[in-house]
């Protein structure tokens, strides 16, 4: 990549001498900002622009040359591209657009361009991207208004007018890039391979993406969670919805978006999301100015009530903890501070503070050693002198070690000193509320790089045993496997199901409940029918022969009217299982990142509640873990107001072994088991109803 940004001689294929075009701009830029290297204008109708002598193609340009940014129309990049190959030329940016973008001729041409590429031996950034920018090496091919301070933040985007709208807000307050990347189309070269590259170069301390879409998602968080653990990997996705819910004859397929795997990718890969462009850069700043905090407690120290309050509602809804102070802390606070100040966390200082109450009370607090990050906010009352406090935290901040955020609140009063800040690398932020969720995540970036590696169980259940069911319903191409599939499926991965028999008439369904002993559940047996209680197709908590008389008939008779047409076959007479609660656990397939595992609870409100979580597979036992207690609802299964502990111990191997499932057979496209009934801690789970969906490979 050596070449995309430090290039030693550069070509612009397609340079004009008319000021506004694109080809023009982009030569102006690279001469203009203080590039070293020489530069080459091509050009048929030119004999010199901008003062640099112009060739008429790349072929007649003498000596090595870099890198081409190519300008032509988009009907002669692929000659231009084929040029790069006669003349060695490895690296090209292609910001010509016309390609995929713009229809099925654009798309044709795209591939074509690929596949010529790959031929030449040209990487190739773009096509329909607005270029390159390396600070460091002064190097600006891009068409874009400007050229940012130099500093640690490395950029990629998908989207040029993005990098345009950051580049724009970043320049007033010389917030300082390494390296801003337009990537557009993304035909070549990819994310991946720009984070890759981000993650080894020297200038770059922090690495911030736009994505819209993904090609390869498996690819992705193997990358993402390679570079992850060296640079913080903050990335802002567009383009979620949950429209992914197609097959929805599983909950879990219903359930599943592409939000789902998304959110579920990002987290499992280390990766910091963005859910703003203004989030973006708020974590931008504050990983690029400042050490990572070492643990969750945050001093805030506050020159007025409200603006503190709110702070502290923020880290109350975060990782972020506000502890109080030593006492010793606080005694040296009341010595000097006004009789009325708060002396708790938040700490208010009150409105008269000047710079030097300040700087006397962080002083004192980063004396508690406990503390590990301080947070300071500042409303522009008429006796602070704003810029005088912004010097003297500009100061403390650079001798502690400790990261120190600002929230200077306000516009016009405060400007010069937030600017004076952030020339000192304290990012500061015009709400307390930003200040407090970039620290957050800054922390929880500390925990993710200090999290021992992921443990992966050893293989459990039995694949032989279950492969000639797959085997055989791929043969009949039924999509659904049958009642008595499923079971044994279960059964060979270790699941406990009730005890059951099937009954064709309702003599057979009174023998089979005596068989099974009462009370029983009575479930109707039809391929029509997926979703059983819907239909009144299941009636529990029989106690005897006249129970089960009824409800044989009841169960007939309303499906037979609800669907005349479905075949039923009977009805299945299951064991009751007593004291359980209900969660659900499943398997879906995403088109980008494949298999996940979904944990729920609600039995049949899931739908309703949507209080599910999804984790890619395979699954760790740490994600197990955590998937569980991400929802809101888990804590049901500790129990409330005295009820027993639920076995989550035997969710999550639950969850393990549908990974495993799903590892051992690919062409599972949906799986759940709902409801899986959890027993109290060492009682284990129970397998009550369950479907499988399988389709492709
Ligand atoms: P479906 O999901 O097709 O409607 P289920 O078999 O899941 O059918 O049954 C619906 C509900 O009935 C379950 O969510 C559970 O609450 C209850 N249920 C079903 N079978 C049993 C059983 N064996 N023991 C206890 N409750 C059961
Ligand atoms: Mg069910």
């Amino acid at each position: 990549m050596n070449n995309f940004f430090n290039p030693k001689s550069i070509a612009v294929i397609g340079a004009s001498r008319s000021p506004g075009k694109v080809g023009y701009d982009i030569l102006r830029n690279i001469i203009q900002y203080g590039y070293e290297g020489s530069v080459y204008p091509v050009n048929p109708g030119a004999t010199e622009i901008l003062g640099k002598k112009s060739y008429p193609s790349l072929l007649d340009i003498p000596g090595q040359i870099d890198l081409a940014v190519v300008v032509v129309p988009s009907k002669n990049v692929i000659e231009v591209i084929e040029q790069c190959g006669v003349r060695k030329i490895n690296a090209a940016i292609v910001i010509s657009a016309g390609f995929k973008e713009s229809g099925l001729e654009g798309a044709r041409l795209e591939n074509e361009m690929v596949r010529k590429a790959r031929e030449a031996g040209v990487r190739f950034i773009g096509p329909n991207c607005l270029g390159v920018i390396d600070t460091h090496s002064k190097l600006n091919a891009s068409f874009a208004a400007g050229m940012p301070a130099k500093g640690g933040i490395g950029f990629f985007s998908q989207s040029g007018a993005l990098c345009l709208a950051v580049l724009d807000r970043a320049l007033p307050d010389e917030i300082g890039f390494s390296k801003f990347i337009s990537m557009g189309n993304k035909s070549d070269i990819t994310d991946t391979d720009i984070m890759l590259a981000l993650a080894e170069d020297d200038n770059t301390r922090v690495i911030l993406g736009y994505i819209e879409g993904l090609t390869d998602g498996r690819r992705f968080m193997e990358v993402a969670s390679e570079v992850s653990k060296k640079k913080p990997l903050i990335i802002l996705k567009s383009g979620i919805t949950s429209s992914g819910a197609k097959a929805a004859s599983s909950h879990t397929g219903a359930l599943a978006g592409r939000e789902a795997a998304f959110s579920s990718a990002f987290k499992q890969s280390g990766v910091i999301r963005a859910h703003t462009l203004n989030e973006l850069f708020n974590y931008a700043l504050a990983f690029s100015n400042q050490p990572l905090p070492r643990g969750p407690n945050v001093a805030i120290i506050t020159n007025s009530g409200g603006p503190g309050i709110l702070a502290a509602d923020a880290c109350d809804k975060s990782d972020l903890q506000l502890i109080p102070l030593y006492k010793d802390v606080v005694d040296e606070l009341r010595s000097f501070l006004p009789p009325v100040a708060s002396f708790y966390n938040p700490i208010d200082i009150m409105g008269d503070s000047g710079a030097d109450r300040y700087e006397k009370a962080i002083n004192t607090v980063l004396k508690d050693e406990r503390i590990n990050a301080v947070l300071v906010l500042l409303t522009p009352t008429a006796v602070v002198d704003v810029e005088a406090t912004a010097t003297a935290i500009a100061s403390l901040s650079r001798l502690t070690d400790r990261p120190v955020l600002t929230s200077f609140m306000g516009k016009q009063s405060v400007e010069a000193a937030a600017r004076l800040l952030m020339k000192n690398n304290v990012p500061n932020y015009s709400y307390p509320e930003e200040a407090v969720s970039s620290l957050n995540a800054m922390y929880r970036y500390r925990v993710w790089i200090s999290r021992p590696e992921k443990t992966y169980p050893k293989p459990v259940g039995s694949k032989e045993e279950a492969a000639h069911i797959f085997a055989k319903a791929r043969e009949e191409s039924r999509q659904r496997l049958s009642d008595s599939e499923v079971h044994d499926v279960l059964h060979a991965y270790g699941f406990s199901q009730p005890k059951g028999l099937f009954a064709r008439t309702s003599e057979e369904a009174v023998a089979a409940a005596k068989g099974i002993g009462y009370p029983v559940v009575m479930k109707i047996v039809s391929p029509q029918i997926v979703h059983k209680s819907d239909m009144g197709g299941v009636r529990v908590n029989l106690q005897g022969k006249k129970d089960v008389e009824n409800a044989f008939f009841d169960i007939t008779t309303r499906v037979r009217n609800l669907i005349p047409a479905a075949h039923i076959y009977g009805v299945m007479i299951q064991e009751m299982i007593y004291g359980g609660k209900e969660v659900i656990v499943g398997i879906t397939k995403d088109p980008q990142f494949g298999h996940m595992i979904m944990f729920g609870l609600g039995g049949i409100y899931v739908e309703v509640l949507k209080d599910i979580s999804f984790r890619i597979t395979p699954l760790s036992q740490e994600d197990a873990h955590e998937m569980m207690r991400e929802t809101k609802t888990f804590p049901l299964l500790r129990g409330v107001r005295g009820e027993a502990e639920a076995d989550i111990e035997a969710i999550e191997r639950s969850l393990l072994t549908l990974s495993q499932m799903a590892a051992d057979f690919p062409e599972i496209l949906e799986a759940d088991i709902n409801p899986l009934l959890v027993r109290k801690r060492g009682e284990g789970v129970v397998a009550v109803d369950a479907r499988f969906t399988i389709g492709g490979e």
